[in-house]
């Protein structure tokens, strides 16, 4: 059997064509046009791409896009003074601080000034708790991107057994929750659990969020399982020529995708949905914002 394809690159413009279609009417029937602010503190080069993708897709939508860059020794009380006037300026609906931040500033006290509504990476600790007890929280954007993908292909998720591998808190436990809400039957894997292999060919649903290249094999999944590869991995590729690399994801792609029945490649699976899914958040904080209807298909 050869996997389904489930294309990311695809699913993602489908997803941003949808934020733009929102957008507009917020714009013609509200005169809303939703915000984005994104944080970055210090110069890290990865967090830079990241920041100009989301600056660019912002604006592709039509929303608003605001960025702050600051230097590497931000103090943290100028951070929080920031974030402060961002929780107050009512042309912002969505607040990121880009992580990781400098080893000098909490993290977690910082991604909690974020006022929770406006939290649009879904970190903030009363969205973890709004998400763990099944009310209205805004969703870590990664793991609403695979439930998106998901509830695409199967219709419903209701008693399927899923396992997650990773229990990360901005993706494998709130991916766990979100299944969870979908009345999947969960199990969540780590690095101490026993006989991972067996645990994992008992799943219709894998979702791989781990860090290690290739580590999941073909002969791991059951025959016609969905496979959900989060992981991001940069590994040699002397085929490409001296010094070379390619991005691969945990899962052997070759063979588990001679077994699954569908599977996300890496790269163009999961990757471009986080960005889709931090705009359709942001205009869910708008929607919310305003006490108008969330878009329909762009939240959990
Ligand atoms: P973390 O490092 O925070 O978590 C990794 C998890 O994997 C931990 O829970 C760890 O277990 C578990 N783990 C480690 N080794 C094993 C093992 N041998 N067997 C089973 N479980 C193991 O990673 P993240 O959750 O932040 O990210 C996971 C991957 O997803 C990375 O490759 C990252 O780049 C990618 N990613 C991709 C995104 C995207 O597509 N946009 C967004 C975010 C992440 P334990 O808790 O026991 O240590």
């Amino acid at each position: 059997m050869s996997a389904q394809i489930i294309d990311g690159k695809a699913f993602s413009a489908s997803v941003r064509d949808k934020v733009a279609t929102h957008v507009a009417r917020l714009k013609d029937e509200h005169g809303l046009t939703p915000g984005l602010a994104v944080v970055l503190v210090g110069e890290d080069p990865a967090s830079q791409v990241y920041v100009r993708n989301k600056g660019k897709q912002t604006i592709a939508v039509g929303m608003h896009s605001i960025e702050h860059k600051l230097a590497a020794d931000t103090s943290e009380a100028d951070l929080l003074a920031l974030i402060d006037q961002l929780n107050q300026d009512p042309a912002i609906h969505g607040i990121l601080v880009q992580l990781p931040l400098p080893d000098h500033l909490n993290e977690d006290l910082v991604i909690n000034a974020i006022d929770p509504a406006k939290d649009v990476d879904g970190f903030h600790i009363s969205n973890v708790g709004l998400l763990g007890t099944g009310q209205k929280p805004m969703v870590p954007c990664t793991p609403l991107g695979c439930l998106m993908m998901l509830r695409d292909h199967h219709g419903s998720l209701s008693g399927l057994d899923a396992v997650v591998i990773g229990r990360s808190n901005i993706v494998g436990k709130p991916m766990a929750q979100l299944l969870l809400g979908d009345s999947c039957t969960v199990t969540i894997a780590h690095s101490r659990t026993k006989d991972l292999a067996d645990v994992v060919r008992r799943a219709d649903i894998v979702v791989a969020a781990v860090g290690r290249a290739q580590m999941v094999p073909g002969d791991w999944i059951k025959p016609g399982a969905t496979v959900i590869d989060v992981g991001i991995n940069r590994i040699s590729a002397p085929d490409k020529g001296e010094g070379k690399t390619r991005l691969v994801g945990d899962v052997d792609f070759a063979s588990a995708s001679a077994v699954a029945g569908a599977i996300t490649p890496v790269p163009g699976g999961v990757g471009p949905m986080t960005i889709a899914c931090l705009l359709a958040n942001t205009v869910t904080a708008c929607c919310r914002a305003h006490g108008l209807a969330e878009p329909e298909g762009l939240t959990a």
